[in-house]
């Protein structure tokens, strides 16, 4: 591509942030011009703003990008967001209205009912809400797509193939959900080390409502969400990276277990068709290893865009269960939001 996209990244400090920066390091479609973050960053070079904490070194390209605050104009053609709940409704609304496309990880506009909540190999249809989406806010060349909590990401992504064949009808799942789903520096290591914490705020709650829209069916400019009862009890683990989710569906048509792991294995869908440049060749890797997925082995599957499904079994109270494992910075934010772009740019919503 000749001329990339020139995209600016809100939160760019942070654990996802540095994510975004370190997956477009010579991405062929998307360039970073412009960088973000709070009053402490703000008038900094990106080197002298943020402490680098993923493997590798900074990439040179943004080491002396002074970093801006939030907030519109920024000179770019679309923004990633990573900011915090509370900084981004506001943000993004000012971005989206300003005449910027708004890719966001954050949480705050997911359940809007004219925002897509998107994952391109489950709903790319809910694209459409775009239109609503701009006439109902008046928003020009603007709009917010955002993608999923990064625990429901992992678990819609399993659940998908087996709702479109044989319709899951509820859905029960507990979550171990890594230490950097919180942010830097997160949970104290006095609580973590030697340690299950069984709250994470609004997480519960977040898995079970996003699963339904993400599920459900684009209509008349909104979702309707999918007919299917989700219990979600979530919990933080003493793991770096890397969420995994216990998992018992019951099913509307009857299933054979082999038919159950050929429909997650043989699982691919728009993204892969189109060839995006993000898209794992295997949405979904089963492993048929009877201690598998592990966070530290099968985080990194299909550069951490792959969720990997193993421990199969027939349930003795709903109909199957299974373990799904997915990376939260990569698959669960950071690597979305790039796919989510990606595909944007296929279905021609973004232009530079
Ligand atoms: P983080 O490590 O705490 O980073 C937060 C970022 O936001 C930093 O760049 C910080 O800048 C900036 N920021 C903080 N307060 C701000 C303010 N008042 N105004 C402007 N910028 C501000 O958090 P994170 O884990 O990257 O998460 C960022 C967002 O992504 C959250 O909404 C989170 O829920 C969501 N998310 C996280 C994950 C994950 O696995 N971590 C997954 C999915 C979604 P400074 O460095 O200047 O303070």
């Amino acid at each position: 591509m000749a001329n990339k996209f020139r995209v600016g990244i809100l939160g760019a400090t942070g654990v996802v942030g540095q994510r975004f920066i370190q997956l477009l390091e010579g991405h062929p479609q998307f360039e970073v011009a412009a960088l973000a973050a709070s009053d402490r960053s703000q008038g900094k070079t990106y080197a002298g703003a943020c402490t680098w904490r993923l493997p590798g070194d900074m990439p040179e390209a943004v080491k002396q990008t002074v970093v801006q605050p939030p907030a519109p104009p920024l000179d770019c053609d679309f923004v990633f967001s990573s900011l915090p709940t509370d900084v981004a409704k506001q943000a993004e609304e000012d971005f989206a209205r300003a005449g910027y496309p708004v890719i966001s990880n954050s949480s705050p506009h997911r359940m809007g009912a004219d925002v897509p909540l998107l994952i391109p190999e489950v709903n790319p249809e809910h694209l459409e809400l775009i239109d609503a989406q701009r006439t109902n806010r008046e928003f020009n060349r603007g709009f917010i797509v955002t993608n999923p909590n990064c625990s429901a990401i992992a678990i819609v992504m399993a659940l998908a193939p087996l709702h479109a064949k044989f319709g899951v009808t509820s859905c029960v799942v507990t979550t171990m959900q890594a230490l950097s789903g919180a942010g830097y520096p997160g949970v104290p290591s006095l609580d973590a080390t030697d340690n299950v914490i069984p709250f994470i705020g609004g997480e519960d709650e977040k898995v079970e409502a996003e699963t339904r829209k993400l599920l459900g069916v684009a209509s008349q400019g909104t979702i309707v969400d999918a007919e299917m009862k989700v219990s979600a009890q979530c919990n933080r683990v003493n793991v770096t990276d890397g969420h995994m989710a216990s998992i018992r569906v019951a099913l509307s048509k009857k299933a054979t277990i082999d038919e159950i792991r050929e429909a997650l294995s043989s699982f691919t869908a728009e993204p892969q068709r189109l060839k995006l440049h993000s898209a794992p060749d295997k949405p979904i890797v089963v492993r048929n290893e009877i201690d598998r997925p592990q966070p530290r082995l099968d985080r990194d599957a299909g550069n951490g865009m792959s969720v990997t499904v193993g421990r199969i079994a027939a349930d003795t109270v709903l109909d199957y269960r299974f373990v799904a494992l997915g990376h939260n910075t990569i698959r669960g934010a950071a690597g979305a939001a790039i796919l989510n772009a990606e595909l944007l740019v296929a279905k021609e919503y973004l232009s530079s």
